[in-house]
């Protein structure tokens, strides 16, 4: 009890200092330089050692939105810092490339743009009275802008299944509407219109995943402060290892199909044997359409943490967003801020090991990534150039740190190898469409279509996870960029585009790993159009009005990932949301901004959790370690202040409740701006 007084104090005292902090010493954003018109010379400069810059304080290893927001928020607070890029775009997960192919019928090309790994993100990026927004509004200098995709943001389908109960609808498709009692009310109307125990019960789900997402918020404070005082806020951290402990799928089970409390599925008591309101179908419907979440953080739901799926099912629960331009734009905007800091951003520069003096990080030994391409499939080393500076920042993922980047004899090499059980995520096959014809003349859909294999998702998961090209994928995401950009139509005028993306193991394509792009030869060409043509079924059967009109279609495997952006085995999502992720025994090496290596730190996705907005928490998270914790405070000080100021000027009241309620929706509140009323829940 004294103890808890005692934090609570230094709470509220850390909380008054905030305010001070923002009264009285805004942080120095101050530019060195102006930036070139040509955002070439910025955003898509090729690694030369002499180019880099004397008297570097900060060296980012990966230029994805981990890695972005880091590199931002330090160059404001007034470091020199230097990305290093492996592939030849900035942006990681976040970057778009470009098919281009001379018309047959005469002059001129006819291009088409994919974005890679980020094809949409919670309705909240695009509000800066948001907690999300409002980041992503400081990291980019609000150059990086996203709208709202309306109503339904997903859709849902299933293959057709003619078991139903009596009186129910036989729906093949799902709406997903914005808002949490519109959603429980569509769901409800589409599965079991008359039962009222279904309204009731997804309710108590999404209020369960509810308190598991928020037990995230009192985590983060947790990782702010030095590892020595964790212990002692160990109490802070108890209701999220409590949520961390149960799988999704018996989370689904407990309450969709028996309707559990509470208190029995946090103490995990067995699931009944039978469900006492005996209309399987609606529960089977209910849960597979309830499991929806799990494509953006990829892990079937017998082994995903239920904080995992909790995340992702209240972050989107107010709807969705994409950026207004291609997804490119926020790390551009990004190797702006750098570039007008002092610091520089490069691509092509692979960084093959951190060097490490005396238990310190102090620079790194990079190379031109073609350069060590031509050596790897050599067996040799190129030439490293040396780079020396006092804050290393690992965003190239955990398993990458640990297995690739660091000397591998090190004694906490041996340690993470020992203890750590994390293992790295899921890879995933893609399907890149290029589509003739303007998406309205087509007929595209703007809704994002997730498609299900069945109702019963660890059943279609274990089936093709055994044979992985007899059957569909268990789940595929069909999103059309084309009609979710405002300026693709000015862009692209012509062609529409349509991305395909399924679990797949890295296991499946190892053997191709070292062999180069488009070099893999005959057999893993043929390997890999079989999971095209079952990505084409599904496109085809669920969006017929494309048929015929398919211009070009690429398909990328797990080594594509492993070559184009280093995944580590593949794993696109950086660490695998299984019951490992959030068992607090790996916490010495997951979710934190920091490591046991001096001036080593680390950002992205394995610094917080998957996702573009989960990996820029986590670049949020390493630069408040990076920078400590009272300047940490700063961050979010400013952070809040410039929301506010956002929220003065929608609402036009005063600055101090302005204020209260850009704190308010920090800490979880429902954002102002959002459409559906501010009784329904913040997102995240
Ligand atoms: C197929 C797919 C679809 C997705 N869709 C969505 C979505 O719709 N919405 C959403 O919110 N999230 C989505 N995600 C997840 C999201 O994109 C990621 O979680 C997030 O962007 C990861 O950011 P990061 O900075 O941690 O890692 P990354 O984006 O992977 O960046 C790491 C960077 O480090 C570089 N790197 C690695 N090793 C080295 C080295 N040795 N030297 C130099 N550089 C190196 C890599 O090239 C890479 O650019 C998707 C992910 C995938 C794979």
């Amino acid at each position: 009890m004294f103890l808890e007084l005692i934090i609570w104090t230094l709470f509220v005292a850390s909380s008054v200092a905030l305010v001070l902090w923002i009264l009285i010493s805004p942080p120095a954003d101050k530019k060195t330089r102006q930036s070139p018109e040509n955002e070439e010379a910025y955003a898509k400069q090729r690694f030369i050692p002499s180019k880099v810059p004397s008297d570097v304080d900060a060296i980012v290893i990966g230029a994805g939105m981990g890695g972005g927001t880091a590199a931002s928020i330090l160059s404001k607070f007034g470091k020199k810092v230097v990305v290093l890029e492996h592939h030849d775009k900035l942006g990681g997960c976040t970057h778009t490339f470009s098919w281009s192919r001379a018309n047959m019928e005469g002059d001129g090309h006819t291009t088409c743009e994919f974005d890679t790994g980020c094809h949409y993100t919670a309705v909240d990026m695009s509000l800066p009275t948001a907690r999300s927004g409002a980041i992503m509004k400081y990291v980019t200098d609000g150059q990086a802008e996203w709208h709202d995709l309306g109503d339904p943001y997903d859709r849902v389908v299933f293959p057709h299944d003619p078991n139903v109960d009596e009186g129910c609808p036989n729906n093949d498709e799902y709406e997903f509407l914005c808002g949490k009692e519109r959603l429980i009310g569509e769901i409800s109307r589409q599965i079991n219109p008359s039962e009222p125990a279904v309204p009731r019960r997804i309710r108590k789900f999404l209020e369960f995943c509810r308190y598991a997402q928020q037990s995230i918020i009192k985590m983060f404070v947790v990782r702010m402060t030095a590892r020595w005082f964790e212990p002692f806020l160990h109490w802070m951290t108890v209701p999220y290892y409590a949520y961390g402990k149960l799988s999704t799928s018996y989370v689904l089970s407990a309450f969709l199909e028996h309707e559990m409390d509470q208190e029995d599925v946090l103490a995990k008591k067995p699931l009944p044997e039978e469900p006492a309101v005996p209309l399987n179908n609606t529960w089977n419907r209910l849960k597979g359409v309830m499991v929806h979440p799990l494509g953006d953080y990829a892990c079937q739901p017998s082994d995903s943490s239920v904080v995992a799926h909790s995340l992702t099912a209240c972050y989107y629960i107010n709807g969705a967003a994409y950026t207004n331009g291609a997804t490119q734009i926020i790390s551009n905007s990004v190797a702006k801020i750098v570039y007008e800091h002092g610091g520089e951003c490069f691509v092509n520069a692979h960084v093959d090991e951190i060097i490490v003096k005396n238990n310190q990080a102090v620079g790194v030994r990079v190379c031109k990534s073609s350069s060590w391409e031509s050596a790897r499939s050599l067996d040799e080393k190129p030439e490293m150039t040396e780079i020396y500076a006092p804050i290393i920042i690992n965003a190239a993922g955990m398993h990458n740190l640990y297995h690739k980047l660091l000397p591998q004899e090190m004694k906490i090499v041996q340690e993470f190898k020992k203890t750590n059980k994390a293992i790295p995520s899921y890879g995933h096959n893609y399907l890149f469409v290029a589509i003739k014809g303007d998406a309205d003349e087509v007929g595209i859909p703007v809704t994002n279509t997730w498609y299900f294999n069945g109702y019963n998702t660890d059943e279609c998961f274990d089936k093709y996870f055994e044979d992985p090209t007899e059957h569909r994928p268990p789940t595929v995401y069909l999103g059309f960029p084309c009609t979710k950009d405002p300026t693709w139509k000015k862009r692209f005028p012509g062609v529409s585009n349509c991305i395909l993306i399924s679990d797949s193991k890295y296991e499946w394509f190892e053997k191709w790993e070292d062999m180069r792009t488009h070099k893999r030869g005959g057999e893993y060409d043929t390997y890999k159009e079989k999971f095209a043509q079952k990505l084409l079924d599904v496109l085809y059967d669920k969006v017929p009005q494309v048929k015929g009109k398919v211009l070009w279609y690429e398909c990328g495997t797990p080594v594509s990932d492993s070559n184009f952006l280093q995944s580590y085995r593949g794993g696109s999502y950086g660490t695998r949301c299984n019951l490992e992720f959030t068992n607090p025994e790996n916490s010495r090496w997951l979710m934190r901004g920091d490591t046991e290596i001096k001036g080593l730190y680390m950002s992205g996705q394995d610094a917080w959790t998957p996702a573009v907005a989960g990996a820029m928490y986590g670049g949020l998270l390493c630069a408040v370690k990076v920078l400590g914790f009272w300047k940490g405070l700063g961050i979010l000080g400013t952070i809040i202040n410039n929301q506010a100021k956002d929220i003065q000027k929608e609402t036009k009241k005063s600055y101090p409740a302005s204020f209260m309620k850009a704190v308010d929706t920090f800490f979880g509140g429902c954002p102002v701006g959002f459409k559906f009323g501010e009784e329904e829940w913040g997102g995240c």
